[in-house]
Formats: structure tokens, C-alpha cells, sequence
């Protein structure tokens, strides 16, 4: 019988215990073991079946236990520790109220569509969401005043199995926001919060607005699943990156343009400040550009500006994120789409819709005019921009250099930070423990000091810590293959070689990811042979625990995923390599700890960051992977191993060949007998060098607290402080606006028309002094508008500037018809090769970068 609706009655819980629902209803119990701690006294086998879910624990212990705890005066301490804990934790001062710094933002708002923070909440796909997850709880360790803003998806992302062929089966539970840690926000009447937003066709599309308490974090979910919506309508919350692009439009219009509408409705009611600072985490989110611009300009009780200046306002203080350089993974809609959305009942009434349009349009050399590019419009939104290693960025100024083509890809404006995991989240406990009882403090994991910890510990004790992790892991694994097995049509009577499947005494190495084409699952695969020796080495064996996940619409994905597998079937090897379905948070945590060797293998340089690795040094694994992403910055030579990527060979098998040898090569000769090179203690010394070099030289670099505090200083801060400057009273942005105009209008005009220099002889040598004197034209501009700058250094056979600096000339004199005259020294002081140019750039205080215009006058 099915019933025709359904609802969840909440606990009530006896006083006493009125406690236990405040720390539910804070997800800093996810990251806080004496929290789960207390959950677990509640019912330890509660809390087992509900896969460690405080609200569905309250929701399923019966009365008669909740009035045996309110009278157990030992729980009650717990309960009251963990409570005092937590209500510290939200009110102490933490790094952002103690920096003293007046330019820091008073609130910063975050989005991204999808949030990875515990495996309760499922609003995750990959990596993109447990980094967003990972920022807002750094951001809330550091008191970091952020509201993080997305969607709530009724079916989150699926869950994987396997048919009994090894191929991917999805799966798509419905949640039910009664029974997840979420509370629904209400207007001071009581009535339920709401957003709307116009959709094409006429139609308002309703969404109400749920808020999750990430420690300090507010974060705002969206959800359409609402009766005022029609059926077409409620579903656009339905899953993540499922769909047509049409409903994918749907959902970004719903993160953007209603996301800056809740933020609004939350301040209004909570009175919480509204943010100064916009983050768009990927280009999803980058309608919310379009929002600000239409309560800046024609949204009625607004400043009424024009166009222009309410861009520059919205502009100046959105940061934008790019995270990936795979082609596939930047989000486009065909441009007539989005035309049929912002023509007419428009979601951003008043807002021109050829300026949306020209926003996302790829109008650079080899771009195609028929899409609308969300990358695009969030770079031309947002004055600062970032990737997400050093690599990506430089991989991101070439892809992107087409929107600034005046200007060498090292000028493009986008810099980069690189990732970070949080600590509390990802590190084991066991890890966490064993440090603690030599001093270190997990608070302070950001000092050195917490890492020089690593050193006082013994070698015999690291190693039967990371022999228990092992042991956990295998047990883990051991449940899920049986849970798999079973659900592949198995007997359990065919089950019983599960019970020694993987062993706690081998080098285990971890691979785990999404499972697009670029990460290269199964390029140990290459050579099955192979692979095969070495999983049943006779002294020196190693095992391989796999998972991943592929979109549902990718069968190259799946097709991966089912070779994998069926070698992993064959009884042969079957103990020693196991793929795991489902990866998901549960799964990670004990993963990234159990495993000593992380493996990554992307091609090169397809991987912006990856984080997995970051969590595995966090536990003390080893890296082996290609130096793509973050690896390629931070491997020292003596903290893992660099997989040699065969880059420049065009031909893919044999690229992958050539990196599958490389890769087994190094497991056979590098990996494995250090491993197994243990003393007379049992203990293989050099590998625990390597353990403890790992721990120190990367620990305090993959914080997500690191992180963090670099957005802070190099982008939000920057960005609050011109935002406050455009903002006072709109006239420096009307006023930078009208100037942008200008310049851009009067840049024909603008030549360097000759250029002369003395000093340097025939034999220049170091200490020289080269003096130069440049004539430029300027036109209707003046000296104030402009940077006229003398560009030197190394150069190459084609005496192209390779690794240049800049240095402003002086103006010295001005003559008729707009030249001026423009001098100044450069001391010689390093010898090979040099040249130099002389340039003229826009030049006002209130840009970012250099070439935010665009324009640039050379010599001819
Ligand atoms: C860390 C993590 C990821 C991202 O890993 P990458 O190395 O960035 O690919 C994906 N899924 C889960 C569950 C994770 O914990």
C-alpha cells in the first residue's frame, strides 16, 4: 500500500537532553570526535545502522533509552563537555577576529552547486564539492565570517553498484529534508522563507530555503520541491549534473540569481551583514553576477545605475575560481538558450539582454559564436580571478589568454592558489591521538610546531599505528566486497575467501577518484602481466584498493570501471586488488589512512589540483603520482615519487606505455623494497624517514586553513577594499566606468612612436646603466592615464621576452599634438642574454591587473 504522504515526526527529547539536538543540528560534529563520541553512547548499535547519523539516531531511539540518559550522570558530563565544546568553538575569537585588519571583508558569500561535508548530507559529486565542503569548514575554524550558498538536491548524486559483469549501476535515493541535518528558514511571521525567480515561458519558479550549520558556517540551500511550483518546476532541484542543458540552466539560474535573492531574504531576517565579498566556486554559480547588477541598476529601491557602473560595483568585488583546464568540464550553453531565458520574462528584468549575452560569448580567435561560456562571463564578473595550483594557473592564463590577447600569457590575470584538505575531517584519529600524546595540538596543525611532533614519536609506534589504520581499512573493505558480492547475485556460501581478501601486513596502495578519461583508472592495467607480479610477489607483494565513480551518461567511464573489475574477479589476484563501490566520504575516511602508498596518474596537465593525495600525506602516505596538479609544486624529491609523464608524445597508447612502465618500474624497484627493508624492531626505517619528511615539509602546505587564509589576504581582502571604494556613494565606480570608456575609446591614439638609449656600449657588462628615452604619442589621453614602462629581461633566439620585469618610466616633458617625453636608468645585473621593449598600459588604481582593459601600445 503506498501511502499518500509522508512526513517525520521529530523527537522530543526529555530536557536533560536538550542538548544532544543542538549538537546534531551542528555539522561540527562530523569533525569533532568527542562529539560522535557522545552520539555513540547514545545507542553504539544505533549509530552503526544509521551510518553515523545523529539526527536519524535521535529520530530512532526509543523513549525509555532517552530517559535512562537524562538520569546517567556520566553521560550528562559527556553530553555537557561536548556541548560547552561547541558553544566555544562558535563564539572564541579565532584568526580572522584577531588579525585586527580594518580591510578585511565583514562577510563573504560562497557558491558552489555542490557541497561535500559529511557522507549524511550526499550534495557531492567529486572533488569540486569536498573542496567547497572543506572551505566553509576551514573558513568556520578560522572564524572566517562566510555564508556558503548552493542547491539541495532531492536525490543528491547516485549510488554506485555493480551488476554481476562489473558494469555501473546507479542508483538515486530520494532524501528527505526532514531527516537530514537541515532547518528550514521562516519569516518573522512564521510562514516559510521564499525566493522567486522568472523562467522562460512566463512561469515564477518558487524555492524555499534551508540553512546548515557548518560549525560558524551558515549554509543556504536551495530547493525547489515546493506545491506553488508546477511539476517541471519542483524537479529542477532533482539531482546534481543530471539532465538536459536546458535543466541544467534551470539549476544555475537557481544558484546564481536566487542564490544572491537568499542571501538577501537571510540577512533580512537574521540580521546577519551582507556580504561584501562574492565567490563563485567553477562558473555554475556565475549568475549571480547578473542579480547584483540588476539591484544595482534597475531593481526598484536600488541606486539606479547604469549598466556600466553597476558592473564595475559587482565586478570589483567577485572573486571567480576556475577549477578545471579539461575543455569538457567548462560549463557552455548554446547561446540561443540563454537568449530564450533573458529575453523575455527574464530572471534579471531590465537587465539588456545583448550585455548578458555578450558576457558569456567566446569572441576570441577560435571560439564559437553559437555558445554562451560560464567561464567566460565569470572572468569578464569578477576583477580577481584564481586557479587552483601553480600549474593550473599557468595552464589557465594559456587557455584563457584569448580574453586578453594584447598580453603575454604570464600577464593574464589570473593567479592561482592552491587547495587544501581540512585536518579534522581527513585525519584519522589514530593519527591525531598519537600525536597528541606527544604535545602536538590539532588546533595548532597549522604551526610547524604541531609537525615537528612527528620526530619525538617512535618508529615502532608510528608503524603499529599505520598497521591498526591497515587493519581498519581491510575490515571496511571486507564488509563492502561482501555487501557487493551479494548484491552481484553471489551465494554467501561463494564468500568465504572475502575473510582474507587484503591483508594488514602488505604495501597497500590506494587509488580513488571520479573516473573521467583524464585520471586514467586503469592504466595499471597496461601491462596485466605485470601488474599480476607484482600483486603476487613472493616477498614483496603489494594491494590495490580501488574505487570511483563514473557520470551516469559516461560509458567510456563505465567501460573502465567493468575492466577494473573483472580483473579484480580472478581468483588469482582477488585478495590482493579490490574495487570498492560507491566512493564516497564513509569510504575516504578510513581509505585515505589505511592506505601507505597513494597513487595518482592523470595525463599531465589535466589535473587542476586533486586533494586525495593532500589527505593521504595528511595520514602519513606516500605520493606516487604524476607531477600534474598540486604534486607538481610540492614533491621534493625525497617526500614520494614523481611518475615521469611522457608529455609532447602525441600518441596516446604509447604515452600511456611508456608511463605504465615508468610506474611499475618504480613500484618494482623503488617502492616495494623500501617497504619491506625492515630492522631487527620490525620497522623500515627508511621508509619512516620518508613517512616523517612527508608529514613535515607537506603537512602545514595542504591545510585547507592555508588555504583559506590565502583567498583572505590575496583575494577577499583586495576585493572588499575596492568594493568599499566604488561603493560609498557609487561615484569611484562611475567614475572608473566613464574612465574605462575613455581609454578604450582614445587607445588608437596611443603610440610609442621612438625609442632611444646610452649607457651601454658595445660590451655591456654587470653594473652597467642603461638609460632610455622613450617619445610616446598619447593622444586625447594624458600622462595620468597611462603606465609607460620599460619591459626587460632574459630573451630568447627569436629575442622574444621570456622572463621579464617591468619598471615605470618617468615623464619628463610634454609637446604639442599630445607627445610626451619618458626617461628613466636600469642598472644591468645579471649577465647572458637581455633585451628590452618600452609599452604603454592603462594605469588606475583601482585595477587589478594590468591588462584588465585589454589594450596595450608597443613600438611599432
Ligand atoms: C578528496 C575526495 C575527492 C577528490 O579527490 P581528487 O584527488 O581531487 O580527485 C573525491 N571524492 C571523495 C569522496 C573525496 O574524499
Amino acid at each position: 500500500m503506498r501511502a499518500i504522504r509522508r512526513f517525520t515526526v521529530r523527537p522530543v527529547l526529555p530536557e536533560p537532553l536538550a542538548a544532544l539536538g543542538t549538537l546534531a543540528g551542528n555539522l561540527r560534529w562530523s569533525w569533532h570526535p568527542p562529539t560522535q563520541d557522545v552520539f555513540e553512547a547514545v545507542d553504539p548499535d544505533l549509530w552503526e545502522a544509521t551510518g553515523h547519523d545523529p539526527v536519524r539516531l535521535l529520530g530512532a531511539v526509543d523513549s525509555a533509552r532517552l530517559d535512562e540518559l537524562a538520569a546517567d550522570g556520566a553521560f550528562l558530563d559527556m553530553l555537557g563537555a561536548a556541548s560547552d565544546d561547541l558553544q566555544a568553538y562558535l563564539t572564541g575569537e579565532q584568526w580572522y577576529q584577531r588579525s585586527g585588519d580594518a580591510d578585511l571583508p565583514r562577510a563573504v558569500a560562497y557558491f558552489s552547486p555542490e557541497y561535500g561535508i559529511t557522507a549524511v548530507l550526499p550534495q557531492y559529486s567529486g572533488g569540486l564539492g569536498i573542496l567547497a565542503g572543506d572551505h566553509l569548514k576551514a573558513a568556520s575554524d578560522l572564524g572566517v565570517p562566510i555564508v556558503g550558498v548552493g542547491l539541495l538536491y532531492k536525490q543528491g548524486y547516485f549510488k554506485q553498484s555493480l551488476s554481476r559483469e562489473g558494469w555501473q549501476q546507479e542508483t538515486y535515493p530520494v532524501l528527505d529534508p526532514d531527516e537530514l541535518p537541515l532547518s528550514l528558514l521562516h519569516e518573522p511571521d512564521g510562514s516559510r522563507a521564499l525566493v522567486r525567480i522568472s523562467v522562460a515561458g512566463g512561469a515564477e519558479m518558487v524555492a524555499r530555503i534551508w540553512v546548515a550549520s557548518v560549525g560558524r558556517v551558515p549554509l543556504l540551500l536551495l530547493d525547489t520541491d515546493v506545491e506553488e511550483n508546477p511539476d517541471h518546476l519542483r524537479e529542477v532541484t532533482d539531482r546534481l549534473y543530471g539532465g538536459t542543458s536546458e535543466h541544467r540552466l534551470r539549476q544555475e539560474l537557481l544558484l546564481g540569481v536566487g542564490g544572491v535573492r537568499a542571501l538577501r531574504v537571510y540577512s533580512r531576517i537574521t540580521g546577519a551583514p551582507e556580504p561584501e565579498v562574492f565567490h563563485t566556486n567553477e562558473g555554475h554559480a556565475g549568475f549571480l553576477g547578473l542579480e547584483r547588477i540588476r539591484e544595482l541598476s534597475v531593481a526598484e529601491g536600488g541606486p539606479g545605475l547604469d549598466f556600466d557602473t553597476a558592473l564595475e560595483v559587482s565586478r570589483g568585488s567577485t572573486v571567480f575560481t576556475t577549477h578545471t583546464p579539461v575543455p569538457a568540464g567548462i560549463d557552455r550553453f548554446g547561446r540561443d538558450l540563454v537568449e530564450q531565458y533573458f529575453g523575455g520574462a527574464s530572471p534579471v528584468p531590465g537587465v539588456p539582454v545583448e550585455r548578458i549575452l555578450a558576457l558569456g560569448a567566446e569572441d576570441y580567435e577560435g571560439g564559437d559564436p553559437s555558445v554562451f561560456n560560464m567561464a567566460v562571463m565569470g572572468f569578464r564578473l569578477a576583477q580577481r580571478a584564481n586557479g587552483v595550483s601553480q600549474l593550473h594557473g599557468h595552464v589557465s592564463r594559456e587557455m584563457f589568454n584569448g580574453l586578453w590577447p594584447a598580453f603575454d600569457e604570464a600577464e593574464v590575470p589570473i593567479t592561482s592558489i592552491t587547495n587544501g584538505v581540512h585536518a579534522p575531517t581527513w585525519v584519522g584519529r589514530e593519527v591525531v591521538e598519537l600525536a597528541e600524546e606527544h604535545g602536538a595540538d590539532m588546533d595548532a596543525a597549522s604551526r610547524d610546531s604541531f609537525w615537528a611532533a612527528v620526530d619525538k614519536i617512535e618508529g615502532t609506534e608510528v608503524w603499529a599505528t599505520k598497521r591498526v589504520l591497515r587493519e581498519k581499512l581491510i575490515k571496511d573493505a571486507r564488509k563492502r566486497l561482501t555487501k557487493s558480492w551479494t548484491k552481484r547475485g553471489a551465494a554467501p556460501a561463494e564468500l568465504s575467501w572475502i575473510d582474507s581478501a587484503l591483508d594488514p601486513d602488505v604495501l597497500t596502495i590506494g587509488f580513488a577518484r571520479r573516473v573521467p578519461s583524464y585520471k586514467r583508472l586503469t592504466l595499471m592495467l597496461s601491462d596485466p602481466e605485470r601488474l599480476k607480479r607484482l600483486l603476487l610477489h613472493p616477498e614483496r607483494p603489494i594491494q590495490l584498493v580501488i574505487a570511483g565513480k563514473s557520470h551516469p551518461a559516461d560509458d567510456g567511464g563505465k567501460r573502465l570501471i567493468q575492466q577494473l573489475v573483472q580483473f579484480a574477479d580472478d581468483p588469482e589476484v582477488r585478495h590482493r586488488i579490490v574495487f570498492l563501490p560507491n566512493y564516497d566520504i564513509a569510504m575516504a575516511q578510513p581509505l585515505y589512512p589505511g592506505c601507505d602508498v597513494w597513487l595518482n596518474n592523470p595525463l599531465r596537465p589535466y589535473e587542476a589540483c586533486g586533494t586525495s593525495g593532500m589527505k593521504a600525506a595528511l595520514n602519513g602516505g606516500l605520493n606516487l603520482s604524476i607531477l600534474d596538479g598540486w604534486w607538481d609544486e610540492w614533491y621534493d624529491g625525497s617526500n614520494g615519487w614523481a611518475i615521469p609523464s611522457a608529455d609532447g608524445i602525441d600518441d596516446p597508447d604509447r604515452r600511456d606505455d611508456i608511463e605504465a612502465g615508468a610506474l611499475y618500474d618504480l613500484i618494482e624497484n623503488e617502492v616495494a623494497p623500501r617497504f619491506y627493508d625492515v630492522g631487527a624492531d620490525g620497522v623500515p626505517q627508511r621508509w619512516l624517514e620518508m613517512v616523517r619528511h612527508t608529514l613535515k615539509s607537506l603537512g602545514p602546505k595542504v591545510l585547507a586553513t592555508r588555504m583559506v587564509r590565502d583567498y583572505v589576504r590575496k583575494l577577499y581582502t583586495p576585493a572588499a577594499v575596492t568594493g568599499r571604494r566604488l561603493n560609498s556613494d557609487y561615484s569611484g565606480a562611475a567614475e572608473l566606468s566613464v574612465w574605462k570608456q575613455r581609454v578604450r575609446g582614445a587607445w588608437d591614439g596611443v603610440r610609442v612612436e621612438h625609442v632611444e638609449s646610452s649607457g651601454v656600449g658595445d660590451a655591456p657588462e654587470i653594473g652597467s646603466v642603461l638609460s632610455v628615452r622613450a617619445f610616446v604619442s598619447l593622444g586625447d589621453l594624458s600622462p595620468e592615464d597611462v603606465d609607460v614602462q620599460l619591459v626587460h629581461g632574459v630573451i630568447d633566439a627569436e629575442d622574444t621576452l621570456v622572463a621579464s620585469a617591468t619598471e615605470s618610466l618617468s615623464p619628463v616633458e610634454s609637446y604639442a599634438g599630445g607627445r610626451h617625453r619618458y626617461d628613466g636608468d636600469l642598472t644591468l645585473g645579471r649577465s647572458g642574454s637581455f633585451g628590452y621593449t618600452v609599452r604603454v598600459i592603462p594605469k588606475n588604481d583601482l585595477l587589478a591587473s594590468p591588462a584588465e582593459l585589454g589594450v596595450i601600445a608597443l613600438p611599432a
